[in-house]
């Protein structure tokens, strides 16, 4: 039997790992801060502690593991990551979450580690059109991430490779675009967009007014949960470590978005555009590689993915007081 450890696994994309790693016949352990807050942990083993404390990493990482998913970090959506207030934590906590933990991993002989990075890697400056054909991942360099959240995942993308290079430890990275999901956060200020604007819907009365930062015209694309979860199995599976977009190539602006949302409630829903944190105009994942290499790519349209968590959502806004 594999055995994995997923840090972060009280988190969004860490919960939705342990439940399928659990599917596939692996022994889980995982690790988080806190525990989930929308789900009983799956994990054969769930041990709650923090990741910057290298005694507790030497505790949780066992000698000659199979895998490790790397998914901790101090992180949010626009709101949380482009004012400003949190760029010390959000560095220093994260960068210390992956240095203790792949040392860790090398020193143990860990047979594999995956490292979530991020498309917020991605220079500033060839992302001001909303018409963003796409970000291969040859454009990272030369850097110029638009957050410090972004130059910590560069920074930690580079350590990995180090580590590999130095220490013959196998690592695989991801730049993930933008997932989102059902049991992801959906509200309380680190929530991203497609949640934030399924809660603001899903609160409004129809013919009602949701409230939406910037002119809504900055375009992005969003993944949704499973197919992020297949294409970073289907990742650690292959030969690839170089890092790689994970993410959809279907560009929608931030008032399209609101629109789907709307359109999915069955809801007439008007915008107000207020100032706010925003971070770059346009985004785009670009999958040649991904298709080239693992011989797949996410192919499910947004839709789709709305509709789960649009009712994912209503339920939770539903249920609270
Ligand atoms: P999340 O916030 O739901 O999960 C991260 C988890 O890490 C949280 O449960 C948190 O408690 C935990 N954590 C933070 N600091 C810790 C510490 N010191 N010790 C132990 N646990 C700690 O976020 P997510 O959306 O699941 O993202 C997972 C990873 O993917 C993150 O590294 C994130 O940067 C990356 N990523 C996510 C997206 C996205 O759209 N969700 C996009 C790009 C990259």
């Amino acid at each position: 039997m594999k055995k994995a450890l997923v840090c972060g696994a009280g988190g969004f994309i860490g919960g939705h790992m342990v439940a399928r790693l659990k599917d596939e016949g692996y022994w889980v352990r995982g690790v988080d801060i806190k525990e989930h807050e929308f789900c009983t942990p799956l994990a054969d083993d769930f041990v709650v502690g923090d990741l910057r404390d290298p005694q507790l990493v030497a505790k949780v990482v066992d000698e000659g593991m199979d895998e490790i998913y790397q998914f901790a970090a101090d992180m949010g959506g626009a709101g949380y990551i482009f004012t400003g207030e949190h760029d010390a934590g959000v560095m220093h906590n994260s960068a210390l979450c992956n240095l203790n933990v792949l040392d860790e991993a090398a020193r143990k002989k860990v047979g594999k580690i995956f490292y979530s990075s991020s498309a917020c890697i991605y220079p500033e400056d060839i992302q001001t059109d909303p018409n963003n054909p796409g970000l291969r991942e040859s454009f990272a360099y030369p850097a110029n991430p638009d957050s410090e959240y972004g130059w910590e995942k560069l920074f930690s993308e580079r350590l990995y490779l180090a580590y590999q290079r130095n220490h013959g430890i196998q690592v695989r990275v991801a730049r993930f675009h933008n997932i989102f999901g059902p049991q992801g956060t959906w509200c309380g200020g680190r929530e991203k967009a497609p949640a934030a604007m399924c809660r603001k819907v899903a609160e409004a009365e129809d013919g009602g007014e949701i409230e939406m930062w910037g002119d809504g015209e900055q375009t992005r694309s969003f993944l949704y949960i499973d197919e992020c979860i297949e294409g970073v199995r289907r990742l650690m599976e292959s030969e690839v470590s170089d890092p790689i977009n994970i993410g959809s190539d279907e560009m929608i602006s931030i008032n399209g978005l609101a629109q789907m949302v709307a359109d999915v409630a069955g809801k007439k829903i008007g915008l107000h555009h207020i100032p706010g944190p925003l971070g770059v105009r346009g985004r785009n994942s670009e999958n040649s590689m991904i298709h080239e290499k693992l011989q797949w790519s996410p192919s499910q349209p947004l839709r789709a993915g709305i509709e789960k968590t649009y009712a994912w959502i209503a339920e939770q806004v539903d249920a609270t007081p």
